[in-house]
């Protein structure tokens, strides 16, 4: 995921203020998870041999060990707003063990327990999230169901048709899960589902999804089978979470804390590896360099908290203007750099006017308003990767002479090869 988090406080909405499409989407689907377990229980047939409430308690009790894990193997290193710590597993578990009518019941256990354990979403779209998961475990029974017929033992022989029909239940609680949250993302305000956008649109979420249902649908079967052999998963799950530490981590690494884009170092060492590329397919780049005007007086007039705000809203301007391959750094203080692979010095150019005007129209705080200046160079496509800095140089005197012929304009350098 890039460049996820934005220092902005965030808003928070109230149910009421989202708009109704969202309203009616949320409200039709926290319905149907309260009717359709019940509804469509005849059609289930699928449970182990073991108790209905066993099982049920067994899958409560590993979502509760799992969480408890997470907070300790965490201690503060994320404080990404994840909407679920891995709570889909056990769903998924209790879909493919459970009478559906269950689903609801570990689903809310699970759900309450994670959010009193510091699960930071609002609560109607903690309602809608555990909506969700009911309707995608339901879904996934439904299929796996189909695949395993009165089958009870998941483990049964060489566990072939047991194996298929927790794949086929993991498919389609993961695609049911994804339309449904995709739902919320669109219908609601987009200024509320920055983070929820930015997460489905990033291949990570669904790898990391999948290996979780997985690890449900191995814990049930493993349940069915050799059922206490199930107590081996927590230790092997606490370290798949360590390993899923990795991800917050190396992305707080390379992000500014302040503004959400790249720290200047990452940026360097990732545009490098993207003009090797445009090298390689001989395509042409630009470097841009942009530095906003008269900051300091800026700060001087709101004082430095506000200056702060402005920064992350002309981060925020900048990256909107951004085709998702561009890399934007901090580069320090008030000033950015932005890569831009497989541009020509036209297309570039039309990338820092865009920028330049929408940060001047963005409001940037208590009816304030800040102007920025731009240097663009641009590399044909025959330019050696080692001349990065070079270009960047080239950049930077072209920001000079922005900001020498009067500010709130875009200077450019082209360079031969
Ligand atoms: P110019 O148009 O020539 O760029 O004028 P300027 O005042 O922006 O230029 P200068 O580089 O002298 O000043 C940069 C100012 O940016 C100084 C500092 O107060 C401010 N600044 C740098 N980093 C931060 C920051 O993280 N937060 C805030 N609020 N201000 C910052
Ligand atoms: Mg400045
Ligand atoms: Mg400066």
């Amino acid at each position: 995921m890039a460049q996820h988090h934005s220092a902005a406080a965030p808003r928070r909405f109230a149910f009421l203020d989202t708009p109704w499409p969202c309203r009616a989407w949320i409200s039709a689907t926290v319905l149907a998870a309260c009717v359709l377990p019940f509804v469509l229980a005849p059609l289930g047939h699928q449970h182990t041999w073991q108790s209905d409430t066993a099982t049920g308690v067994l899958l409560v009790g590993l979502s509760i060990v799992n969480v408890e894990i997470g907070r300790l193997l965490e201690r503060g290193i994320s404080n990404s707003q994840r909407p679920h710590k891995a709570l889909s597993a056990w769903v998924f578990a209790a879909a493919l063990l459970l009478p559906t009518g269950w689903l609801l019941l570990v689903a809310a256990v699970t759900y309450a327990h994670a959010r009193w354990r510091g699960m930071r979403v609002t609560l109607w779209k903690w309602i809608g999230s555990a909506a969700y998961v009911v309707l995608a475990g339901l879904a996934g029974a439904l299929a796996a169901y189909a695949v395993l017929g009165d089958q009870r033992d998941l483990m049964l022989g060489a566990g072939g048709r047991g194996l298929a029909g927790v794949l086929v239940g993991a498919a389609v609680f993961l695609v049911v899960q994804t339309v449904l949250f995709h739902g919320s993302a669109y219908l609601n305000d987009p200024a509320d589902e920055v983070w929820l956008r930015q997460t489905l649109a990033s291949p990570s979420f669904y790898l990391t999804e999948a290996a979780v249902l997985l690890v449900g649908g191995l814990s049930a079967a493993i349940w069915t089978g050799g059922a206490w052999f199930v107590l081996l998963l927590a230790p092997v799950y606490a370290l798949t979470q360590r390993a899923a530490l990795h991800e917050p981590l190396r992305e707080r690494a390379d992000h500014d804390d302040k503004t959400g884009v790249l720290r200047f170092e990452s940026w360097r060492r990732m545009a490098l590896a993207g003009v090797e590329r445009c090298h390689r397919g001989q395509r042409p780049w630009c470097v841009l360099f942009a530095d906003l005007d008269h900051f300091k007086a800026f700060n001087d007039t709101w004082g430095h908290l506000v200056g702060d705000r402005a920064l992350v809203a002309v981060a925020d301007a900048i990256r909107a203007e951004l085709r998702s391959a561009d890399l934007l750094a901090r580069f320090g203080g008030e000033e950015f750099c932005v890569f831009l692979p497989d541009t020509s010095a036209e297309a570039g150019l039309a990338v820092a006017e865009r920028i330049r005007c929408a940060v001047g129209s963005t409001p940037v705080g208590s009816g304030s308003w800040v102007t920025i200046s731009v240097g663009i160079a641009a590399a044909p496509a025959e330019t050696d990767p080692s001349e990065l800095v070079r270009v960047l140089t080239a950049a930077d005197r072209a920001l000079f002479r922005a900001k020498e012929d009067g500010r709130n304009r875009t200077g450019v350098e082209l360079l031969s090869a």
